[in-house]
This record gives structure tokens, C-alpha cells and sequence, in this order.
């Protein structure tokens, strides 16, 4: 895209890039983690390129973490690194990160109540519900400084000074639950934004999420609401992929949240056409639900080259998801989510902020 500038801010936590995974837990075998720093700072580079101003975060305090997050998740996010480098792990059996091995699954429970576990290890799994999800010194400050990110993008559109504002959150975080994290997220950026945007005054919010993957935990978080509209357009889970047990059609809302929640799981090797018009149709869904603000869980691994979803999406669709969302006409803030292929990763994020501010 050549002679563009990019007009959107960039909201942007130098402690983003004090999470260093350092490795994951997959199948039982450690691999090489792929969320690492270095996404951040080719989205940044390639967003200063674009010309965007890039903008520090805010300090917040923990009030809009505890309005979609249980506190007890909030805590031991804060604390279980410092609680786990005290113990013995580092030197046996030599793990310095916080790995759960056991989870208090029903298969486990078989109806009895939960208890908390003493060990530091084995209370992991109350929080962690996979091997992936590694905390280590500094994971707590990044998602903090993610979750900063966002609200300083909220407030920047809430003000009224922009229509749209990103925030580049990292480590990502549509898959974090009310109670639980998981899928390389922690705190959930974009279920924090629309809270703040909730607080600020906006009866309705829209979260649209056009990550690879399904944001299970930010459904999770709004599933019982009417006031939160979330509608997903991803892999379909029932192919084989993330989150696995979540993310289907059929989920569609609870109680105050029945017809709030909107899933289109989509075929491996899906291209732009077809994802292109389940955004479309999540993004009616949101006109119809009477949102005054717009959340964008921007997740670019739905990419063709990249390593994590098998959809096709190119450059060209990602600028044209933008589109379609700037017809809504709302208030947008755009969080990123996933995105692997370091290579093409600026340049996809670059391409949907292009679109989204077109067609104002
Ligand atoms: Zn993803």
C-alpha cells in the first residue's frame, strides 16, 4: 500500500515484551513457543512505516480486570511466578516456568466440590486449563501493560478525539475465561475493552473477532449478557482445531445473553471470499443487536502463510474485513489477538487498520 498513512493511533506497552514464553507444552513435548516479543515489535515497525503515531498506555488500576476476570484468577496471575521461582522447580526437575500436569476436570471431581491444592504445581491446573500457557518473571507485567493498552484505546475513541484506535496487546487474550487462561492469553484485552466501553456509557457494545481461532473466553465472559454482543468468525473447532470443545454454531447466548452470541466456524482452507462474508454477517448481527461501539478482536493468523490456522486470508481480505467494519460506523477499538508469521504479520495488521478507516 503504498503513499498511505495511517491516521489510527497505536496504542503501545514497552512491558508487553517482558513475557518471553521461552517455550510451550504441546502433546506432551516441549516446542518453541510461537507468541513471542518479536510479534510486537514487527507490528510496530511496520505500523511507524505505515506513519502511524504511536501512542505509550496508561497506568489503570484492577478495577475493570475484576468486572470480567474472578479475582482469584487476577491474583494468582499476579503471583504465582514469584511463588513458583521460591519453590524447588528451577533445579528439580529444572522447569522455571509455571506448567500445570494435573486439572480438576469433572473427570476428575466426579461431583465433588473443588478444593484448592497446597502445591504450587498442582493449583496450576485450577487456573490453567492447558500445558501452552507458561507463566514466568515478567508474564504479569505484560499482560498488565496489554490490558493498559486497550484501555488507553478505549479512552482515546471514548473522548470522542478518534473514531477508531488500536491497541497492540501482547500477550493476546480472547481466549481467557472469568476464571481461567489459556491459548497463550492471560487477561482478556478485548472483554476489558468493551467493559470500559460499557462503563463509559455505551448500553450496547459489539466485539467482533476475526482471529484464526475462537475467543472462547471472551464468549464465556459475555455468554449471560444482553448488553455485550460477540460474534466470531474462525476455524470451525470440530475439524480438529483450538479451542476443540468450544466454538460452534450452535452456541448462541444464555438467558439475558440468548441471541447475543454469534459463532461461524469455517472449513480448513477457507478463502477470502467465504470469511469474508462471515464478517459480514457477524457484523449485521452487531448492527441488530443496537451496538454504539465496536470492539475488534484483531487476530491476523487466519493469514495464508501462517504457521496456526489452516484458513487462506490475504492482505487484500484483511483490508477488506476493515471495510466492512468502518461501514458499521461505530466507535472502534481494534486489539490485537493472534499472529505468527513474523514475516507477514505487520503488514496484515497495516492492511485492516487501512480498512478501517476507510468509508468514514
Ligand atoms: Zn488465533
Amino acid at each position: 500500500m503504498p503513499n498511505m498513512t495511517l491516521k489510527t493511533p497505536v496504542v503501545w506497552s514497552d512491558a508487553c515484551l517482558l513475557h518471553v514464553p521461552k517455550g510451550e507444552v504441546w502433546v506432551g513435548v516441549p516446542i518453541e513457543g510461537t507468541e513471542v516479543p518479536a510479534r510486537a515489535e514487527v507490528i510496530v515497525a511496520a505500523l511507524q512505516d505505515a506513519g502511524a503515531v504511536v501512542t505509550p498506555a496508561s497506568g489503570y488500576d484492577d478495577t475493570v480486570l475484576t468486572d470480567v476476570h474472578d479475582p482469584e484468577l487476577v491474583d494468582w496471575l499476579r503471583t504465582c511466578s514469584d511463588e513458583w521461582q521460591r519453590g524447588s522447580y528451577s533445579v528439580d526437575p529444572g522447569q522455571d516456568r509455571v506448567v500445570p500436569y494435573v486439572f480438576p476436570t469433572a473427570a476428575l471431581l466426579c461431583g465433588l466440590p473443588l478444593r484448592s491444592p497446597t502445591a504450587v504445581h498442582g493449583r496450576a491446573g485450577q487456573y490453567a486449563y492447558d500445558t501452552m500457557t507458561l507463566v514466568g518473571p515478567g508474564t504479569w507485567e505484560a499482560a498488565r501493560g496489554a490490558v493498559d493498552a486497550a484501555l488507553t484505546a478505549v479512552d482515546l475513541v471514548a473522548s470522542g478525539r478518534h473514531e477508531t484506535a488500536y491497541a497492540l496487546c501482547r500477550p493476546p487474550g480472547h481466549h481467557a475465561t472469568p476464571n481461567g487462561y489459556g491459548g497463550s492469553c492471560y487477561l482478556n484485552n478485548a472483554a476489558v475493552a468493551a467493559q470500559a466501553l460499557r462503563t463509559k456509557g455505551h448500553e450496547r457494545v459489539a466485539i467482533i473477532d476475526i482471529d484464526a481461532h475462537h475467543g472462547n473466553g471472551t464468549q464465556a465472559i459475555f455468554y449471560d449478557r444482553s448488553d455485550v454482543y460477540y460474534g466470531s468468525v474462525h476455524v470451525d473447532p470440530a475439524a480438529g482445531w483450538f479451542p476443540h470443545y468450544v466454538g460452534h454454531a450452535d452456541e448462541t447466548g444464555r438467558g439475558d445473553g440468548a441471541g447475543a452470541n454469534r459463532n461461524i466456524p469455517l472449513a480448513e482452507g477457507t478463502p477470502d471470499d467465504d470469511w469474508l462474508a462471515g464478517v459480514a454477517s457477524i457484523a449485521e448481527g452487531a448492527k441488530a443487536h443496537g451496538a454504539t461501539a465496536l470492539v475488534v478482536s484483531l487476530g491476523v493468523d487466519a493469514a495464508i502463510n501462517d504457521p496456526e490456522s489452516p484458513l487462506q486470508i490475504t492482505d487484500r481480505g484483511y483490508q477488506a474485513a476493515g471495510e466492512q467494519l468502518a461501514t458499521l460506523g461505530l466507535p472502534t477499538v481494534a486489539v490485537q489477538e493472534g499472529g505468527y508469521h513474523l514475516p507477514s504479520l505487520g503488514g496484515l495488521v497495516v492492511a485492516t487498520l487501512a480498512g478501517l478507516e476507510s468509508r468514514r
